[in-house]
């Protein structure tokens, strides 16, 4: 009896891993090209890490020619959800991110490198469990959960490293003939790693974001295949990550200590390791201190979040982009509508400690990226927000799509464009007085509070002056000499030389105007606002005050 017969006992159908090897060769690929992969467990839910670790592995992909993979992690089966992979796709692509290779929905995927699902994957995972068996690296725990407890007591009590591992590995070196009278005797078991390694040795480790690191060895002998015929996670990683020929990884920060496990893993299976970057986590600034942003406490946490809110794809593209490369904002700058596709990611200039998230930022990208879009753009965006998530804001702008696009063209297009709105979930507030049937004014004239003197601004401004044919230029002299009429400064400026002189400015007669045309003492340009109103609504509008 030796190690190939028991690991012919235990996997009796289990190919030998060459064809496998075959099976999956390597890529043939540009010189530096990086083969990435976002590996999530099909929980349906994508955090905002998820999405910036992703962001990265597609574009550090497509940069050097490389391909991304989305691969499923399944393998702890008591935390999927019905239809979770779907989900994850969706959201996925909610952020224009759509992986090379990998599940595409619940059982469909594409790619030569597959299955993408690592439930589909047993047979692989078995093989090379067989493998290491045969070479004497892996062996069954018979183990039950009450004798792990009694380890852990006494490790407990000893004050000791706990774990499997050295004298505690209880089964690391029980006699073949026992191990195989055991199994015969359907003893339940389950197959550990046989740790070489050693705690009072160090490896070394170059991460392509943490630089150089130092850790010692690892002497854990943990599960690889579990009760169920699954593998564990960090077995399942090393396998999957060679077959599909992975060549960076790109991970949360809450990995790193396992590098030491996954480096002996990968030697002990005689596999190439990729190389590891790890991401520093995106933190919450909660009253002062700093935490991880939580799924339970933030919303944010979720990108779903994102999308509801109608932040657009762009802007929290971009903002994570600012958080991975301090360079990206004065690129940016520097380069103001180039597509961000345009920008080199680079890992070794990625932030080493963790970003604090910050929403005003966020929301002010947010601003600049939709002040760069045109009226059409805005509307159809807009539109495919208001599709999902608001029914009233929809047929608003449906409504008369002719017209909505001229409110939303107001101040757009132009050199200075504006710059108010931030989410899609903003828009509706933001132009719902621009519709008759919606318009519900508050009269409050800030400055001039004499109803008799509004009415007769109001008045005076509608006989004399108002003339929807009029240029611009004339249109604002026409509120100067309204503004003279009454007594107001024709500019700031002369008020602000000699107060005493006048009742006010310039500014307040046009805000009279304003509140009674839009029920609004702020609003973007008054002129066009009143061009895309028309002449009978503005009458009509300061008629009614
Ligand atoms: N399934 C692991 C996770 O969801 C993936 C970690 C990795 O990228 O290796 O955290």
């Amino acid at each position: 009896m030796d190690y190939k017969d028991l690991a012919n006992l235990i996997f009796p159908e289990a190919k030998p891993v060459s064809y496998y090897e075959e099976k999956y060769p390597e890529r043939n690929l540009p010189e530096g090209a990086m083969v990435t992969r976002f590996a999530p467990s099909p929980t349906g839910f994508i955090h905002i890490g998820g999405l910036f670790g992703s962001i990265i592995d597609q574009k550090l992909a497509k940069q050097t020619d490389g391909v991304f993979i989305l691969r499923i992690e399944d393998t702890d089966q008591k935390r999927e959800i019905e239809n979770g992979i779907t989900q994850i796709v969706d959201s996925l692509k909610d952020f224009d991110i759509v992986a090379d290779e990998g599940m595409t929905s619940e059982n469909t995927e594409k790619g030569i490198y597959g299955p993408y699902k690592q439930s589909e994957r047993k047979d692989i995972y078995q093989a090379y469990a067989k493998w290491l068996i045969e070479q004497g690296l892996a062996y069954p725990c018979f183990c039950t959960p009450e004798d792990l407890d009694e380890i852990r007591g006494k490790q407990e009590a000893a004050k000791i490293r706990p774990g499997y591992y050295g004298i505690w590995a209880k089964c690391r070196n029980i006699p073949l003939d026992e191990v195989v009278a055991r199994i015969q005797n359907v003893e339940k078991y389950i197959i550990r790693f046989k740790s070489q390694g050693r705690e009072d040795r160090k490896i070394k480790h170059k991460d392509s974001i943490k630089g150089n690191i130092e850790f010692p060895e690892n002497d854990q002998d943990i599960v690889i295949i579990k009760a169920d015929g699954l593998p564990t996670y960090h077995f399942a990683h090393a396998v999957d990550d060679h077959l599909m020929r992975v060549t960076q990884v790109i991970r949360g920060d809450e990995w790193v200590s396992s590098i030491p496990l996954h480096l002996e893993l990968f030697k002990a299976l005689g596999f190439k390791p990729p190389k590891y970057a790890h991401t520093a986590t995106i933190m919450k600034d909660d009253n002062g201190s700093k935490r991880k942003i939580s799924k339970r406490k933030d919303p944010e946490a979720a990108v779903s979040y994102y999308h509801e809110q109608g932040i657009p794809v762009q802007a929290v593209k971009e903002y994570l982009l600012n958080i991975a490369n301090s360079n990206f904002e004065p690129w940016r700058r520097a380069n103001k509508d180039a597509s961000m596709d345009e920008f080199e990611l680079q890992l070794n200039k990625m932030n080493v400690s963790g970003a604090v998230f910050d929403m005003v930022k966020l929301l002010d990208i947010s601003k600049t990226v939709i002040s760069k879009y045109d009226a059409e753009e805005v509307y159809n965006k807009a539109i495919d927000w208001a599709n999902r998530y608001d029914e009233e804001l929809k047929n608003m702008l449906e409504s008369n799509a002719e017209y909505s696009k001229k409110v939303l063209g107001i101040e757009r297009g132009n050199v200075k464009p504006r710059k108010d709105i931030a989410k899609w979930s903003d828009l509706k507030d933001s132009i719902i007085y621009m519709y008759e049937d919606k318009f519900k004014p508050v009269y409050e004239f800030q400055k001039i509070n004499s109803q008799e003197e509004v009415k007769n601004i109001l008045k005076s401004y509608i006989e004399k002056h108002f003339n929807i044919n009029d240029d611009k230029q004339t249109w604002f002299d026409k509120m100067k000499d309204l503004a003279e009429e009454y007594g107001y400064a024709r500019e700031v400026k002369e008020f602000k030389a000699e107060p005493e002189k006048y009742k006010g400015h310039v500014g307040d007669i046009s805000t009279v105007i304003r509140v009674a045309v839009t029920g609004r003492c702020n609003t973007p340009d008054l002129y066009e606002i009143m061009q895309v109103l028309g002449e009978e609504t503005v009458k009509q509008r300061i008629h009614n005050v």
